[in-house]
């Protein structure tokens, strides 16, 4: 699941429309924010394993502190926390943390069983990864939805406004047909980087974001 997380961070913005899509994002990928930083640690174990399922290489071999239940609980409230100590906003502190635990659900529906639900528990997963014709449709819909919800709510107050948001969006998409269609990464610390990297998409959030305003409901 990739654009599938931020179609969910792009429709929060419809619950709590004064959150910047760099935050809302921020939330939807922590658990993958985390991985990579736990990967590079040597905390956490992905191999490179072509055809392990369908559309991923990644061997999520063992991953309890970023994707178990139990720790991505720990995760969404450290999250709300951490938000409601900064801006003193109860609503969106807790329409964050649920955007933290979104995460696993939706991880839940596409990888294979290598979810734990608590470190050391089995594992779980419905493997929708290995269903390309389900996946591949249902993260495209999530993620259409998502910018949906988000343009109902936030227009453009300048033209980076408009290019920042639509140039995320489309950027988003073309790493999500690379993922699909391209070769398998060459090791795994350049997974890891890769995974680094993201946080260059919660900064380009935060960028688009102070470029638009929220939209005037016609009442
Ligand atoms: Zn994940």
């Amino acid at each position: 699941m990739f654009i599938g997380h931020f179609g969910a961070g792009l429709a929060g913005k419809k619950a709590g429309k004064d959150i910047s899509l760099g935050t809302l994002i921020m939330a939807a990928q922590w658990l993958d924010l985390v991985w990579p930083v736990l990967v590079l640690l040597n905390i956490e174990i992905v191999k490179i394993n072509p055809g392990d399922t369908k559309l991923t290489p990644l061997n999520f071999e063992s991953y309890p502190f970023s994707h178990s239940l139990l720790y991505t609980f720990i995760w969404g409230l450290l999250f709300a926390a951490v938000y409601f100590l900064i801006k003193r906003n109860l609503r969106n502190s807790i329409i964050l943390g649920l955007l933290v635990v979104s995460h696993w659900v939706l991880d839940l529906f596409v990888h294979r069983p290598d979810l734990p639900l608590y470190p050391g528990s089995a594992l779980h997963g419905f493997g929708l990864w290995n269903y390309p014709l389900i996946e591949i449709p249902l993260e495209i819909i999530i993620f259409a939805a998502g910018i949906y919800l988000f343009v109902s709510i936030s227009k453009p107050k300048d033209r980076i406004g408009v290019f920042a948001f639509w140039g995320l969006i489309i950027f988003l998409s073309v790493i999500y047909i690379m993922n699909l269609f391209g070769p398998p990464p060459p090791d795994t610390n350049s997974i890891a980087y890769a995974g680094i990297g993201m946080w260059l998409l919660v900064a380009w959030g935060y960028w688009a974001d102070r470029h638009r305003v929220r939209k005037i409901m016609n009442s």
